[in-house]
């Protein structure tokens, strides 16, 4: 899915004028993409002049370390080590739903690609 890392965009409205699903806005001059109706044509990533908006890939490391420390920050509000410990497992157990649930439905697609 596209991203617009707001540290790059200079609200030049080329990718607002692009989209054919007026998905994009200018908020404060930064590009601000509604997801909702977004249908991932990927025009806005080829259009941009600053190279301003950007695929998944490009955000999996910051995501993952967002992850850690949010995972981090958790367990500082526990100073017993079984609450610290059960919150732990809690995290775990939410990114391993999430593992789950991407991974069925990667398996439902590739059912549905071959129909
Ligand atoms: S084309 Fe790029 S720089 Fe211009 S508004 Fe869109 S994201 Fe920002
Ligand atoms: S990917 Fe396509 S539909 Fe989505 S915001 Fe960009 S130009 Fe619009």
């Amino acid at each position: 899915m596209p991203w617009v890392d707001k540290n790059e965009c200079v609200g030049c409205s080329v990718c607002v004028e692009e989209c054919q699903v007026d998905a994009i806005s200018l908020v404060d001059e930064i590009a601000e993409i509604n997801m909702d109706e977004c249908i991932r044509c990927g025009s806005c990533h080829e259009v941009c002049p600053q190279k301003a908006v950007k695929h998944d890939s490009e955000r999996i490391p910051r995501e993952i370390q967002a992850n850690v420390e949010k995972v981090n920050g958790y367990m500082k509000h526990f100073d017993d080590e079984t609450e610290k410990e059960a919150c732990f497992k809690r995290s775990m157990n939410f990114f391993k739903f999430q593992k789950t649930v991407a991974e069925k439905t990667l398996q439902q697609l590739e059912t549905l690609k071959r129909e």
